[in-house]
């Protein structure tokens, strides 16, 4: 699998190397182990309706909806999903300004709500979405983000809401993979890699 960036990639004028984080296989197994954990708490509420953010959390939030639905059966049978198409990124640095670029379709109010972001860099985009979805009153808001770069965050924990489920943390570095891009490529890499400047 890593030899697929084997020669690297071109950022800017920049060559920088793809390290692989995590593989495939790995990606998986860590899904799995969340989704259980996240079917247990929403057991006693008796639903979940997923917001996914487009487009870099389309595989992770695939995964992670399927494994929900073999978690736990009754689930399964009731989860409703929507999506919200949101950008802030141009090329490997945060823009900090969210554009929407497509809404949700149903309204949140009333229901019992989860997130499914791909990463958690500055924080600014979710805690942007978080405002906008608490002001429609969901009966409780929940976020599952695949990835996290702590030594990042911007704003107040307290705004990207109460629970936040986390697939991995990592370090500041820029990732492609499983989702994520760099200029519109590398999305459909089932592993995730993390990209360096090669001096
Ligand atoms: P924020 O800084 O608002 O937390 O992150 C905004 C968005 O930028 C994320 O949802 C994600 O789509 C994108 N992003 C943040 N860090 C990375 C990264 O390392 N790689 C890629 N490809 N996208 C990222
Ligand atoms: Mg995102």
């Amino acid at each position: 699998m890593a030899s697929i960036l084997e020669a690297g990639v071109q950022v800017g004028d920049t060559h920088m190397a793809a390290r692989e984080l995590f593989g495939s296989a790995q990606l998986q197994e860590r899904i799995r182990v969340l989704a259980d954990e996240i079917a247990g708490d929403y057991a006693e509420r008796g639903s979940v309706h997923t917001v996914t953010v487009l487009n870099g959390s389309l595989h992770f939030s695939s995964a992670l909806r399927l494994a929900l639905a073999e978690a736990n059966a009754d689930l399964g049978a009731t989860m409703t999903s929507d999506t919200i198409h949101l950008a802030s990124y141009h090329g490997t640095g945060s823009t900090g300004e969210v554009k929407k670029i497509s809404d949700l379709t149903h309204s949140v109010e009333g229901k019992h709500v989860l997130v499914i972001e791909d990463i958690i860099d500055t924080g600014k985009t979710l805690s942007v979405l978080v405002a906008e979805l608490l002001a429609q009153r969901p009966a409780s808001l929940a976020v599952a983000a695949l990835l996290r770069k702590p030594e990042k965050l911007a704003v107040p924990a307290e705004e990207l809401g109460k629970t936040v489920y986390v697939g991995f943390d990592i370090g500041p570095e820029f990732v492609i993979g499983y989702g994520l891009d760099y200029d519109g490529l590398y999305r459909d890499l089932s592993a995730i890699y993390a990209l360096a400047s090669v001096s």
